[in-house]
């Protein structure tokens, strides 16, 4: 019998997983992609010797990456270390540097002689967050919805304590559960890490902490975090899987209520039983589909997540009094995180992450030196169209890193990158440079999220971070669980063979 084909449009960590997946149920898979290389955002930019993690620089729920491994039938194609500690973070004008750890008996002596009963305060946080993972992660997070009501339905059966969860933002919680606004501004950070901030993300995504402090911690990958990717590429080309580069699709031919086939950016076209889109799916269906529901207008008015600056230096010197993992904030919270992705703070001084990878990886940097990598949570191109100055603002923030370090850094640069949420936008097709797609209120998660499934194509399935459950990369290796097990349930030969068996 012949193969059926799928043609996946982007080689993003959903669609290099959703490619695994279906390679091992007998599919034959051809995957297209706009950038010159695999992995989408979990990507690897590599200038003047030096090395970077383009997007992500770690990861939690590591146990995502054993189902794929485990469903698939494949070797461990890359190899985690958990980061300990997880992250430090230095507050403008505080002395000190807070380490977090996942252990608590060294959390706790870090904030013990500003939050009375931290310990107790922490060990509570963490098993309301824990309880509210365990009752939402098989009823939720690893599930398909397949109508309103179903969505509705599983939603009924999350225990009512949850409920109050529901209706207060993050910030909300975290000040209900400390009283020091360092404790509150730290354990909140996780709101960015959804790319929003903990003033407009739902008190539920506290789950986070949970699941970073206690379930799972932080995760990196030995040579890289561009390992997984390599890893997977290779398990891919090995299984028959054929990757086309620098292929764009801009159109489509549509025919009987399916995709007929996919028209490349040179008019060559791609033809195959189903498609799977990684392309964010909201921009897909208003850019290529041309889904009025989809057009710029009503996405303009749908909340987005933050878009990076990301600035990539290239240091002559080691960075000892760096961690793997370092924030660096100010002492405006409060101001500044209600205002930055409206473009309504000023960036002379802005907030910002930053990462050594060659700390961990030394292959990153030549000996003695180091690669450094900033991320500058900004405000996407409806908010800040123009980002003509991004140097400016790029060297405001490593002024900043050298006082606050005491690295004379401009004296240390021998290569000097800045992208900007244009840059970020334009690689990958991200609505407006929004790093992280849609945000995650609860009208747009769950059944009001961009669907896994086509509304009008009964052969166009969507995978990745942009469609459910949601963002980061654990979510991704879900998202492709998912779509695929919603392709199968349609597939009628795949029908035919389980009845078969039988
Ligand atoms: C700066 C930054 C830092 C981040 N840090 C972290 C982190 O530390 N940890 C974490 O868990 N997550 C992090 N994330 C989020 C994480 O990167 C994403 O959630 C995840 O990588 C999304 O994977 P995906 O497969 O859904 O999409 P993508 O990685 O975006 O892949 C989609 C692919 O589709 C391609 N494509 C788009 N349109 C077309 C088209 N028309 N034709 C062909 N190809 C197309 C794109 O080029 C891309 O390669 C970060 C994101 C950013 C931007």
């Amino acid at each position: 019998m012949r193969k059926k084909e799928v043609i996946i449009v982007g080689t993003g960590l959903g669609g290099l997983s959703a490619a695994l997946r279906l390679s091992s149920l007998g599919f034959k898979v051809k995957m297209v992609e706009k950038y010159h290389q695999a992995g989408g955002r979990l990507n690897l930019f590599v200038q003047d010797g030096f090395s970077f993690d383009l997007g992500p620089t770690f990861f939690s729920m590591s146990y995502e990456f054993d189902e794929l491994v485990k469903t698939t039938g494949i070797e461990y194609p890359f190899e985690f270390v958990e980061l300990d500690p997880l992250f430090t973070v230095n507050i403008d004008g505080n002395p000190r540097n807070f380490t977090i750890y996942k252990d608590l008996d060294k959390l706790t002596r870090e904030f013990m002689d500003m939050e009375p009963n931290f310990r107790e305060k922490m060990e509570k946080h963490l098993k309301k967050t824990g309880n509210l993972y365990h009752d939402t992660e098989k009823i939720i997070i690893h599930r398909n919805f397949y109508s309103f009501f179903d969505y509705v339905m599983q939603l009924t059966k999350v225990p009512l304590k949850h409920g109050p969860l529901l209706f207060k933002t993050m910030w909300k919680e975290l000040c209900q559960s400390f009283e020091s606004k360092e404790a509150r501004m730290i354990f909140s950070l996780v709101g960015f890490f959804l790319g929003a901030t903990p003033f407009d993300t739902p008190a539920v995504f506290s789950l986070l902490n949970y699941i970073e402090l206690k379930h799972n911690g932080y995760h990196n990958v030995k040579g890289g975090m561009y390992k997984i990717i390599e890893g997977l590429y290779k398990v891919l080309r090995e299984r028959g899987v054929d990757f086309y580069f620098n292929t764009e699709i801009v159109d489509t031919k549509k025919a009987n209520g399916k995709i007929e086939y996919l028209i490349d950016q040179e008019g060559k076209t791609w033809k195959g039983d189903y498609y799977i889109v990684n392309a964010d799916a909201a921009w897909f269906r208003g850019a290529i589909l041309k889904r009025p529901r989809f057009s710029d207008k009503k996405l303009d008015k749908k909340k987005w997540t933050m878009a990076p600056l990301t600035i990539f230096l290239g240091i002559n010197g080691k960075l000892d009094r760096l961690q793997y993992h370092n924030y660096f904030l100010g002492n405006n919270f409060n101001q500044y995180a209600r205002g930055v992705f409206k473009n309504k703070v000023s960036f002379q001084k802005p907030y910002y992450y930053v990462n050594v990878p060659s700390k961990n990886n030394l292959d990153y940097a030549p000996d003695g030196k180091e690669s450094l990598f900033i991320l500058c949570p900004s405000p996407d191109l409806r908010f800040k169209p123009d980002w003509s100055n991004r140097e400016q603002i790029a060297q405001n923030i490593i002024d900043d890193l050298s006082e606050r370090t005491g690295y004379d850094l401009n004296k240390m640069i021998e290569s000097r990158t800045v992208l900007s949420p244009e840059h970020w936008g334009k690689m990958f097709n991200l609505y407006k440079g929004s790093g992280l797609g849609l945000a995650h209120d609860m009208n747009q998660i769950g059944w009001f999220r961009p669907k896994n499934k086509d509304e009008k194509f009964k052969n166009v399935y969507y995978t990745g971070a942009s469609t459910i459950p949601g963002t980061g990369l654990p979510m991704a290796v879900i998202s492709s669980k998912l779509t695929v097990e919603r392709l199968m349930k349609d597939d009628q030969d795949f029908q035919k063979k389980q009845s078969a068996v039988q």
